[in-house]
């Protein structure tokens, strides 16, 4: 990995920075796709920052200042990173092969997990199911969403491991549940027999983010692919991170578009004065507790990270809104940064742990 002073990370994320600012209309507009954000971030050695026990706040500032200029660099650049917090837990093998690309930015980075959070909180199971077989696993199944599905990305996901025998029996008398043994998070890398990428929709915004949704189909999955076989270990100790990274690219949002704000708070722009200082008050309180979080994740209590992760898609929704608002038929010219932010910050209480599994996770925890 490679060592860098306080001074040279402030200079390279700030000309990340500037890289980003420069193709955010491109990348709204879907001229271009954030696959090139994440080979610039990659070759500039911003995705090592928080990993093997690095500070995470070094992450959190990356994430926070690419998402100030455009949610869909930061989005996916968050899906990327994830993906590498996930190899970076993985047996040597799986950790050898595909690291290595990940960190670099020389391949993108895929997160299909949500459906095992969702598991993990209880409210579902994951949708791939996987049979054992001589030398690994076969899966199939559908991934119903996931971003960063170029050309060469490496997927990691989870499945359930089915017994193949127990099941027949079990279909042999009624329609029953499959007989799930356990569920195993594991990586293939584009392309691998069996796994089609199936057109996405156009999106409200992210369009530049290559999301949309895979099926696999009896597709072998070699033993060491296979990242964990605890579904529930795995998610609690990555689970600090993924919200972290996620809260920071929240407050990236919402910290621009407060900024863009605030100019404009004179005339009749008085009349939401009170209301934007609220939101910024409410921000710098996201904000301070993001970076106290960062600085030891694995201590903070589950409520704090879940409470942190909802302040900030709600902070984000009502900021971009109140920009809008005040920047006025302008804002709602689809090509202006004001209207871009209004439509990328609604994909923030869809977002897995969507707004709705938070509160019930909340209202759930002791
Ligand atoms: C552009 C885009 C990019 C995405 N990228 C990724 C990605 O990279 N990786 C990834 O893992 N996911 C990704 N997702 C999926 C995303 O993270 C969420 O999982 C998804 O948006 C949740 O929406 P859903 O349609 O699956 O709804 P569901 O989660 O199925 O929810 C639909 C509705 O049902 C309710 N509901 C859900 N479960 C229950 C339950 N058990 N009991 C009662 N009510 C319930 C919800 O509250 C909601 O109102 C992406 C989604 C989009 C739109």
């Amino acid at each position: 990995m490679t060592v860098t002073t306080e001074a040279t990370t402030d200079r390279l994320r700030s000309a990340a920075r500037e890289f980003v600012a420069a193709r955010a209309a491109d990348l709204d507009a879907g001229r271009t796709s954030t696959r090139s954000d994440l080979s610039y971030l990659g070759a500039q050695g911003l995705f090592e920052r928080g990993c093997s026990g690095r500070p995470l706040g070094e992450m959190v500032a990356v994430l926070e200042d690419v998402a100030a200029e455009s949610l869909s660099a930061g989005f996916s650049a968050w899906a990327h990173r994830m993906t590498i917090e996930y190899l970076d837990r993985a047996p040597a093998a799986a950790r050898d092969r595909f690291l290595p690309d990940l960190l670099a930015g020389r391949r993108a980075g895929v997160t299909a997990m949500a459906a095992g959070l969702k598991a993990v909180a209880g409210l579902g199971t994951p949708s791939l199911e996987a049979t054992e077989v001589e030398g690994g696993l076969r899966v199939s199944g559908p991934i119903h969403w996931a971003s960063n599905l170029f050309d060469d990305a490496v997927v990691v996901f989870c499945a359930r491991v089915v017994d193949g025998a127990a099941q027949e029996e079990a279909s042999d008398a009624v329609a029953a549940e499959p007989v799930a043994e356990r569920t195993v998070i594991a990586v293939a890398a584009l392309p691998t027999e069996g796994v089609t990428v199936n057109p996405g929709f156009e999106l409200l915004g992210l369009n530049a983010t290559a999301s949309s949704s895979l099926t696999f189909d009896e597709v072998f999955i070699p033993a060491d692919q296979v990242i964990s076989d605890d579904l529930y270990g795995f998610v609690r100790g990555v689970r600090p991170t993924f919200l972290l990274l996620q809260t920071a690219f929240c407050a990236g949002i919402t910290g621009e578009s407060l900024r863009q704000s605030a100019d404009r708070l004179t005339g009749l722009g008085e009349q939401f004065a009170t209301e934007h200082a609220e939101l910024t008050r409410e921000y710098d309180s996201l904000h301070g507790r993001l970076y106290g979080y960062a600085t030891a994740p694995d201590e903070v209590a589950a409520a704090d990270l879940i409470r942190l992760r909802l302040d900030g898609s709600r902070l984000a929704g009502a900021a971009t809104r109140l920009e809008v608002t005040l920047r006025g038929g302008a804002g709602y010219a689809v090509g202006s940064p004001t209207n871009r932010r209004f439509r990328e910050a609604a994909f923030l209480p869809v977002q897995s742990p969507s707004e709705g599994q938070l509160r019930w996770e909340l209202a759930h925890s002791s």
